[in-house]
């Protein structure tokens, strides 16, 4: 056996290696990851993490297992990085709303941005910025898109798990009203009439707002075949102007092609 080969036989085995790239977004989904607690310490045993400045470590052009990637892309900066990002790894996985719908920034796509620009800087000159909006997606190839306002840390840290063993991720994209049935929530929608996301968008929070008594408004996406028209004609019918049902679906989430669509249906009612 050679020098080389003996060495190797006794050295540690190399842990797969794990970057979390922030892009336009508040951080809430690095926040969530951090509050995963033990199941965070537990990964951290696993893999090697080079790349997570909000938890310390810095190497932005790491070549890394698995990039998670926050936020959306909004300015021509974050064009030219995600495309880097996307080279240096070898899964890309999105972490919530912003990265995999667009998030609330996303909502200058339906207005006048460079309006806002100037009513909000003193200076919009020195802001660049891209004139849409656009979640990740759009711009490379991703493997997994994790939902959420913010994302689950422990959904996370689970699909970490699967793509490391090799295994397809279990991402719920059942509608969030089987949850609300499981934890025994009083449906806000029939007993009080409130606009509720409930029957369209997938779950994962855990039925969180229905069971502190208010309605759903879809931070989590649309779950699979949502029938969006139905719940629009429901909103209609609860009362709601078709202002009001664009804003349901334009929401967090306005880039998911079921929700865009849904609300660029009630636009149309509205501007009839
Ligand atoms: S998805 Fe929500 S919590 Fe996550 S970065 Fe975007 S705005 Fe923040
Ligand atoms: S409260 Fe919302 S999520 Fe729960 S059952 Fe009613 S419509 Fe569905």
């Amino acid at each position: 056996m050679s020098e080389v080969s003996a060495s190797n036989a006794t050295a540690p085995p190399c842990k797969p290696r794990v970057a979390v790239h922030k892009f336009s977004s508040c951080d809430g989904c690095q926040l969530a990851l951090l509050n995963a607690g033990e199941a965070l310490l537990a990964l951290a045993e696993r893999v090697d993490l080079v790349h997570f400045a909000e938890a310390g470590p810095m190497d932005p052009e790491a070549e890394v297992d698995i990039a998670f990637v926050e936020g959306s892309v909004s300015t021509p900066e974050d064009r030219s990085r995600i495309v880097r990002v996307r080279s240096n790894s070898r899964f890309l996985v999105t972490l919530g709303a912003c990265a995999t719908a667009g998030g609330i920034q996303a909502l200058r796509n339906f207005a006048d941005g460079d309006g806002w620009l100037g009513a909000v800087y003193a200076s919009p000159e020195f802001v660049s910025s891209l004139a849409q909006v656009s979640p990740i997606r759009e711009h490379v190839h991703v493997d997994l898109e994790l939902w959420g306002c913010p994302v689950s840390g422990r959904q996370v840290v689970s699909a970490v798990g699967s793509l490391l063993a090799g295994a397809p991720p279990a991402v719920p994209d059942e509608r969030l009203c089987l949850e609300c049935k499981r934890q025994q929530a009083v449906c806000v929608m029939v007993t009080r009439g409130a606009p509720c996301m409930g029957p369209v968008t997938r779950t994962g929070c855990g039925a969180l707002c229905p069971r502190f008594e208010r309605d759903c408004y879809g931070c989590y996406g649309p779950a699979e075949h949502s029938n969006t028209q139905a719940l629009g004609r429901r909103f209609a019918g609860l009362g709601l102007v078709d202002e009001a049902v664009v804003r349901r679906f334009h929401f967090i989430n306005s880039q998911a092609p079921a929700f865009l669509e849904a609300g660029q249906r009630a636009r149309g009612h509205a501007d009839d």
